[in-house]
């Protein structure tokens, strides 16, 4: 399994994360500090590291070349609220592999880190590159879905909303679960978007591929 070491003191956000990248297929571990962090990862099994800034005490930055300077090799990517373009060019300098700046949506992140992980100087992604459910084959590295053998066009969204599905088949997936996964914190309260993509889904894979449990959510069931 991938390894994904979380650096972040906001227990919201790192909430959100591993629960979208345990959804996603890899397993997690949280830091809150400098700290702690610098202790797991230099314990040898992370495989990639996610990295705040703005931490208590040790700030993020400082982490890195800590981490970097003690033989740390594995990918990291900053996620941080601070845009500046000083603090980018000090985390690319510092041996940052990529840079995202806080609100993010889960989907570019989870993008971002399959690319990291693609990269052959770093451990190999043992996770599944073609997910088949029934006649259904998604294919993760070409974003493309195959019907029966036949291809059908698929929207980022939607391709994300079923990859989700398919990750969690017969399983009954909350509103505001999948809300947080495909679409990240920073959707409309009350939002009635998730229902809307599951008739978009419907009329491309069959009204029986998702089904509704009433008062729960949504189960993919074919
Ligand atoms: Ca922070």
């Amino acid at each position: 399994m991938t390894h994904i070491l979380i650096v972040e003191d906001e227990s919201r956000i790192t909430t959100f994360l591993e629960k979208g990248l345990q959804a996603s297929g890899y397993t997690t571990t949280p830091a809150s500090s400098g700290a702690d962090a610098t202790a797991i990862a230099l314990d040898g099994n992370v495989d990639l590291l996610l990295l705040d800034l703005g931490l208590p005490g040790q700030n993020g930055l400082d982490v890195l070349k800590d981490l970097r300077g003690q033989g740390f090799q594995a990918p990291v990517i900053i996620l941080t609220a601070r845009s500046g373009i000083d603090d980018k060019v000090a985390g690319f300098e510092l041996g940052a592999d990529d840079y995202l700046t806080k609100p993010f949506r889960f989907e570019e992140l989870l993008a971002r880190i399959r690319a990291r992980l693609r990269n052959p100087s770093t451990p190999a992604d043992h996770s599944p590159t073609v997910l088949t459910q029934g006649d259904i084959a998604l294919d993760l590295r070409t974003r493309r879905l195959r019907l029966g053998g036949q291809p059908v066009d698929l929207s980022a969204r939607e391709f994300t909303l079923l990859e989700t599905f398919m990750r969690n088949a017969d399983q009954v997936l909350s509103r505001q679960h999948l809300l947080d996964l495909v679409w990240g914190y920073d959707y409309e309260p009350g939002s009635n978007v998730v229902d809307v993509y599951v008739g978009y889904l419907r009329k491309k894979l069959g009204s029986h591929a998702i089904e509704t449990v009433r008062g729960m959510g949504y189960r993919f069931t074919r």
